[in-house]
């Protein structure tokens, strides 16, 4: 059975002190729901507050993830993060293509697909983000260019490595918006990534593969789009910066 995922990413918000607040209120809540054990809850805070938050989730259902790494395993780039210093502070999951990355960083298909690779040899697993642009999307281009992000990124794994997966479809219009995706506009393009997988590999994996969408979830609006048959969950931006509203799309999935 695919497992269903909140996944709150802090992006660059919250200090070290506000890290330990937030953690402490999500971790209170988060022990008393009777989460399913298909159900998975994540937080990517800032790099420097990783450490922290892990330690102050040791004891609880919650995992911890990074928001980038860097493709090369060390070297002279100023500024950047490797899998292994994750690895080295217990960290074992990394976001990869977020539209931010893609847009003001120039992460592009190349560098994505150096990045899962260096992510998946060093044992990690990936929350890999695509999703088209409304332009995109207004020409009726979504499908080709969430194919195409997905392919140059993706389609060289083997099935096993597809087991470290877990994809976030985020299209970039309703990223922090306030504008989201109809549940159907979701599900449509859900089912439309679920068949690609299936044609490139098999069935099988195409319906262990976790799928969330990202824009603008809310507490208003998770229950219908989280019901959707190929909506396994979220990725959340802005509602992942307070604990009721993260907790409330918890309790939605
Ligand atoms: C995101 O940045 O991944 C995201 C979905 O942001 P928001 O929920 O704020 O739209």
């Amino acid at each position: 059975m695919r497992k269903k995922i909140v996944a709150g990413n802090w992006k660059m918000n919250k200090s070290l002190k506000e890290t330990k607040t937030l953690v402490k209120e999500i971790k209170k809540e988060v022990k008393h729901l009777h989460l399913d054990k298909n159900v998975r809850v994540i937080i990517a805070p800032p790099f420097v507050n990783l450490q922290k938050a892990s330690k102050l989730l040791k004891d609880s259902k919650i995992k911890v993830a990074a928001q980038n790494m860097h493709q090369s395993e060390s070297g002279a780039f100023t500024g950047e993060i490797s899998a292994e210093m994750l690895k080295g502070i217990y960290i074992d999951t990394v976001i990869l293509g977020h539209s931010e990355r893609r847009e003001y960083f120039g992460e592009n298909d190349e560098i994505l697909k150096a990045k899962v690779d260096t992510a998946l040899k060093n044992k990690m697993k990936i929350i890999f983000c695509f999703g088209e642009v409304l332009e995109d999307r207004k020409k009726g281009d979504h499908f080709k260019v969430v194919e195409s992000q997905i392919k140059h990124a993706l389609f060289h794994l083997n099935s096993d490595q597809w087991k470290r997966i877990v994809l976030a479809y985020e299209p970039v219009w309703a990223i922090g918006t306030g504008e989201t995706a109809t549940p159907e506009q979701a599900q449509e393009m859900h089912a439309f990534i679920r068949e690609l997988i299936a044609e490139r590999y098999t069935s099988d994996v195409a319906e262990e593969i976790s799928i969330l969408y990202g824009g603008s979830v809310k507490p208003e609006n998770a229950k219908e789009i989280f019901s959707k048959e190929d909506v396994d969950g979220g990725l959340i931006g802005g509602a992942s910066l307070n604990s009721k509203d993260f907790v409330s799309l918890i309790k939605s999935i």
